[in-house]
């Protein structure tokens, strides 16, 4: 499969945060948002292909108990499950990051940490061009496929929240999902990607997050290591 980086660092978001773990990052994604902080793996999908071996090598070269299958898009590329299913069977715990544009399928994973895309995702045609723009909105809210990871697995809600509207945008697709989501499942991510952006928006998120008792999530990587590949 097409890998844009393989590293080792901390989690810094959701429930792991903190957590030793190596990233797999896979090249590739079905959407454009906006602000995505991975180009290199969307909007300019770079890298190299590796087999399962040699991405099995290099995580065990790392002393992490914990894997992050990560993109872009991971669930697009077709070896994933196997490479999940080897990842378990050697006794990782794995999480894997996803839009939950596509369906589980029965997929290996211990924390299923979806991020659906709100409006505030979509990119203008501009930047993007008109097809990419509509192929965008298409895609980003598949409730089947996120039923299914909300039925299947231990998950988390992550959401890119920068305003009220964006707030209520959040509250009918969940209410839409049509499952008992736990609040504290649900992850209010601040849009940005220096610290003090992420700090000015970070008081509205706190204020939201003890209203409705959700969870803040800091984006704690970008404080620790700054917005760099690789971290
Ligand atoms: S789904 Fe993730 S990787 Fe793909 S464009 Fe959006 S933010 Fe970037």
């Amino acid at each position: 499969m097409r890998v844009a980086e393989i590293f080792y660092s901390l989690q810094g978001e959701g429930a792991l945060t903190g957590v030793p773990s190596v990233f797999v990052r896979v090249s590739g994604c079905n959407l454009r948002c906006d602000w995505c902080d991975t180009p290199y793996a969307s909007w300019n999908p770079e890298g190299e292909e590796w087999t399962l071996d040699a991405i099995l090598a290099e995580v065990t070269r790392h002393p992490a108990r914990h894997v992050v299958l990560t993109g872009g898009e991971p669930m697009l590329a077709r070896e994933l499950p196997e490479l999940a299913r080897r990842l378990r069977a050697g006794g990782y715990h794995l999480t894997i990051e996803t839009a939950g544009t596509l369906p589980p399928a029965g997929i290996a994973c211990d924390l299923a940490s979806i991020s659906p895309k709100l409006s505030n995702s979509t990119p203008s045609e501009a930047r993007a061009g008109a097809a990419w723009r509509r192929r965008h909105e298409e895609t980003r809210l598949n409730f089947d496929a996120l039923r299914a990871w909300a039925d299947g697995y231990e998950t988390q809600w992550k959401f890119v929240i920068a305003s009220d509207a964006d707030l209520a945008e959040m509250r009918e697709v969940l209410a839409a999902l049509g499952r008992p989501i736990e609040p504290w499942r649900v992850l209010l991510m601040p849009e940005g990607t220096d610290v003090a952006t992420l700090r000015g928006r970070q008081e509205f998120l706190i204020a939201a997050a003890k209203t409705h008792g959700y969870r803040l999530s800091p984006r704690l990587h970008i404080e620790w290591f700054g917005n760099k590949r690789g971290t």
